[in-house]
C-alpha cells in the first residue's frame, strides 16, 4: 500500500522538499518542527540593541545550485547573488528561503518529538513543547502529546537526532544511522559602531576561524550596520564543545581582531551560538533512507553532503522512496 497519510519530523530544507514532493502526488502530509519557526540550519537571528534591530545570519552562509530542483528553489524564494554570482543568498534573511517553502505546508511547530509508537501502517508520533525541552535535562513533567496514526513516518532532523528516535522501532536503521558523523560549529554574531578593516568575506584554515562574513554586506540588509558572523572551524567547535557562550564569543571575537591586527571598535553584539550537528564529515552514501515494510525512515543534508542543496536532493528522494512503497 501507497501510504497516504504521512508525518514527517523536522521542517528544514530536507522536510519540506520531502512534503512538497508527496503532497503534489495526493499525500496528506504533516510535519512536527521543534523550533517556533521552521528552516532549521537556514536560520537567522535578530538582536535588539538600543531599539535597534541586528540580524545575523547565523546558520548556511550562502547557498550553491548544482541541479535544477534547488535552482528552482533559489528562483522562487528570490534569493540573491552574494558575494559573487555562483553563491546566492536570502533577502531581507536566510530565514526567509525557508519561510518561503513552508507555505502551504500543514506545520506543527514548538512541537519536538519524543518518541515513535505504535506499529506498521499505524504508527504514532509523541511529542512536546519544544520550548520547554532542555538538550540534557529530563523532559518536561505531564504526558506527552500524541498524534497519529499515520502510514509512514520520515525523520528530516540531523542524522544524531534520528538514532534515538529510530532505535525502538527500526534498530537497524538507527543502527546504520550511526555511521554518519556531523561536526559541530560555534558561531559567533558581532555588531560594531563603526566599520572594521576586512574584506566582506574570509575563509581561513589552520587556526580557530573557518569562515568570518560581514552580514551587513549581503543584499538587502541595512549596509549602515557593520555585522559580522564568524564561525569556528570543526576541530575548534569540538575542543570547546562545552564552554560557555560568552567565553566562545570573546574568544572568536579575539582570533577576529587578530586578523584585523589592530583593536576592534567596542561591541554593540558580542553572541555566540553552538550548533551541535553543523555540517556533515561522513555521509550516508545514499540519497536516503527507507524501510518499506515498515514505513520508516529517514533523510536530510547528511544523506548527501555538507550543502542545502543536498538536504533538498534528500528531501525529495525519500518522497520517491516513500511513494515507491
Ligand atoms: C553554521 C552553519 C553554516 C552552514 N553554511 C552553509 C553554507 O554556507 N552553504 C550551504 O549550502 N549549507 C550550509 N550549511 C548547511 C545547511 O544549513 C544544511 O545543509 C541544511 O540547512 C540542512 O537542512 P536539513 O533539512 O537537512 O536539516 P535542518 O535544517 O537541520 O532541519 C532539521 C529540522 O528538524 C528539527 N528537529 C530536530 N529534532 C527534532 C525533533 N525531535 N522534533 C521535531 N523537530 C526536530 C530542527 O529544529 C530543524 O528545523 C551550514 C550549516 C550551519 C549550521
Amino acid at each position: 500500500m501507497v501510504p497516504q497519510n504521512i508525518a514527517i519530523v523536522g521542517a528544514g530544507l530536507a522536510g519540506m522538499a520531502c512534503a512538497k514532493s508527496l503532497e503534489a502526488h495526493g499525500a496528506r502530509v504533516r510535519l512536527f518542527e521543534k523550533s517556533r519557526r521552521p528552516g532549521g540550519r537556514l536560520a537567522t537571528r535578530r538582536v535588539e540593541v538600543e531599539g535597534v534591530t541586528h540580524a545575523f545570519d547565523h546558520g548556511a552562509q550562502y547557498l550553491t545550485a548544482r541541479g535544477a530542483h534547488f535552482a528552482a528553489v533559489l528562483d522562487v524564494t528570490r534569493a540573491m547573488p552574494w558575494p559573487d554570482d555562483s553563491r546566492k543568498v536570502g533577502r531581507p534573511n536566510m530565514a526567509t528561503i525557508g519561510r518561503g517553502l513552508a507555505d502551504g505546508l500543514d506545520i506543527a511547530v514548538n512541537r519536538q518529538v519524543v518518541e515513535i509508537t505504535g506499529s506498521p501502517g499505524a504508527w504514532m508520533l509523541r511529542h512536546h513543547d519544544g520550548t520547554l525541552i532542555t538538550p540534557g535535562a529530563p523532559l518536561p513533567e505531564g504526558p506527552p502529546e500524541e498524534d497519529g496514526p499515520f502510514d509512514a513516518i520520515a525523520l528530516t532532523v540531523p542524522s544524531p537526532q534520528a538514532v534515538p528516535l529510530l532505535a525502538g522501532p527500526a534498530p537497524h536503521l538507527a543502527h546504520v544511522l550511526e555511521g554518519v558523523v556531523m561536526a559541530p560549529c560555534w558561531t559567533v554574531m558581532l555588531a560594531f559602531p563603526t566599520r572594521i578593516p576586512l574584506p566582506d568575506t574570509l575563509r581561513l584554515t589552520g587556526g580557530p576561524i573557518a569562515w568570518a562574513a560581514r552580514d551587513s554586506s549581503k543584499p538587502g540588509r541595512v549596509a549602515e550596520q557593520e555585522n559580522w558572523v564568524v564561525q569556528a572551524s570543526a576541530d575548534w567547535s569540538r575542543d570547546h564543545l562545552e564552554r560557555r557562550p560568552a567565553e566562545v564569543a570573546q574568544l572568536l571575537h579575539d582570533a577576529l581582531e587578530k586578523l584585523v591586527g589592530q583593536p576592534l571598535p567596542p561591541t554593540l553584539v558580542k553572541l555566540a551560538h553552538r550548533w551541535r550537528y553543523a555540517l556533515v564529515e561522513k555521509p550516508l552514501g545514499a540519497p536516503c533512507l527507507w524501510d518499506p515494510t515498515l514505513g520508516l525512515g529517514a533523510g536530510g543534508d547528511w544523506a548527501i553532503d555538507a550543502r542545502a542543496e543536498a538536504a533538498v536532493d534528500s528531501g525529495i528522494a525519500l518522497a520517491a522512496a516513500i511513494r515507491r512503497a
